[in-house]
């Protein structure tokens, strides 16, 4: 059966093998989503989901009871004091604007300490030129690198001690950038450090590919809005589109009256049909990121031994669920990201090439065979044309399905 998909024996064989290696990787990931899965039948079962919630509402959307309950479920998963789910948020990019948008005003700054935030931000911040980024209201931006993998704690109390800064962006996961994600202990760490300097400074955090990856989220650890997409980790796979904000009541306000407008806030937004869907996709969540892990560990531990560079490691820690690959060849970047397109269940016949995507500064090859497009939490894999030509490999809706992908990349790779 593996030959007629296109398989060696070879890579059958290796694949047998490691599966043994990963086994014990594979129980704690499993130990996790039953802890996630906890999480969310208790949410379902306190606000009494039931079949009106899968009601909806078009026009301005007043009094949706689905829509409310779906916050208020969110907000019990991530034990934050509110929630904005909508599907008026297009992308991760958009909530993310939103955000940064409702917390900043004039003369305000806003500090990375992860280094450059993601590629996408660039025209949101101004740090590439744009006639509507946050540059343009008066707003500056200051970052602060990484070192090793860890907050640089000397250089952010410097500055901290220096002037007000109202708002620290932490994103997680690595973006497209070589460095490793962060990990949900960092994380803690490093706001009760900073809010012992000034408990002021609001906390924000990118969350993106990070939910449900571990047992905590980062409200829990002091952070005070935490922003996400609904076409990664938390819509399982089943939201059309959409993405979240939950945090602090009057943060959540702000980022509301920004989405809509001042005065209407979170009162306004129709679902129009897809309230069952954000629920079926969070209920299947802790599963569809289970899957999405395995995959991941898979992969690194295939490529590991084919003689790849990868990171994470098949047993390390994990903080989202992003593969890395290192290539440092473009050929094999694309050839993998085409592989994996081979693999898919959608559009498994066309040929990915790399492009000038809107947001992005270099070239990127994007592959997503995706039921949902541009979902990452299928199946896809891409990385900009730039050195040291890094795949990032994420996703997977049920590990089978994750496993054969990767397979057919591999397939592909080791082909002239
Ligand atoms: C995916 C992602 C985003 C947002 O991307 P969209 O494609 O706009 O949803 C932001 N930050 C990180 C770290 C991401 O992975």
């Amino acid at each position: 059966m593996y030959e007629n998909f296109g398989i060696s024996k070879e890579l059958e064989d290796l694949s047998n093998k490691i599966e043994k290696d990963i086994e014990p990787v594979f129980k704690k990931i499993d130990n996790v989503c039953e802890i996630n899965s906890l999480k969310v039948l208790n949410a379902f079962q306190k606000n009494q989901i039931s079949d009106m919630h899968f009601d909806s509402t078009t026009g301005y959307g007043y009094g949706d009871v689905g829509r409310d309950t779906i916050e208020k479920v969110y907000s019990d998963i991530f034990k934050s004091e509110d929630a904005l789910v909508r599907s008026q948020f297009i992308s991760g990019t958009h909530a993310l604007t939103v955000t940064l948008f409702a917390l900043l005003r004039p003369g305000d700054t806003l500090l990375s300490i992860n280094g450059k935030p993601y590629d996408t931000l660039d025209e949101v911040i101004g740090i590439k030129d744009n006639p509507s980024s946050l540059k343009s209201y008066g707003i500056n931006f200051e970052k602060i690198d990484l070192v090793n993998n860890d907050f640089d704690y000397e250089k952010i109390e410097e500055r901290l001690k220096k002037s007000k800064i109202k708002v620290i962006e932490i994103q997680r996961s690595k973006g497209y950038s070589a460095r490793k994600s962060i990990k949900i202990d960092q994380v803690e760490k490093i706001i009760s450090f900073i809010k012992s300097i000034d408990k002021d400074v609001i906390i924000m955090i990118d969350n993106c590919y990070c939910e449900f990856v571990t047992e905590t989220e980062p409200i829990e650890v002091g952070a005070d809005i935490v922003v996400g997409s609904l076409i990664k980790n938390l819509g399982g796979g089943i939201a059309p589109n959409g993405a979240y904000v939950v945090g602090r009541k009057d943060l959540v306000e702000l980022c509301a009256e920004r989405l809509t407008a001042p005065g209407e806030g979170k009162e306004v937004g129709p679902t129009l049909g897809i309230n069952k869907s954000i629920l079926q996709g969070l209920f299947l969540a802790p599963s569809v990121v289970a899957a999405s892990l395995k995959t991941a560990v898979f992969a690194s531990k295939m490529l590991e031994e084919l003689g790849y560079n990868t990171e994470p490691k098949f047993d390390e820690k994990r903080a989202d669920i992003v593969q890395t690959i290192i290539f440092e060849d473009p050929n094999k970047l694309i050839k993998y990201c085409q592989g994996i397109q081979m693999g898919s269940p959608i559009d498994s016949n066309s040929i990915p090439e790399a492009w000038d995507m809107p947001g992005y500064t270099d070239k990127v090859i994007m592959a997503a065979g995706a039921f949902t497009q541009g979902s990452s939490i299928e199946l896809s894999c891409d990385g900009p044309i730039r050195p040291p030509y890094i795949a990032f490999e994420q996703g997977g809706l049920t590990y089978e399905y994750g496993k054969l992908g990767v397979l057919k990349a591999l397939q592909r790779l080791t082909e002239k």
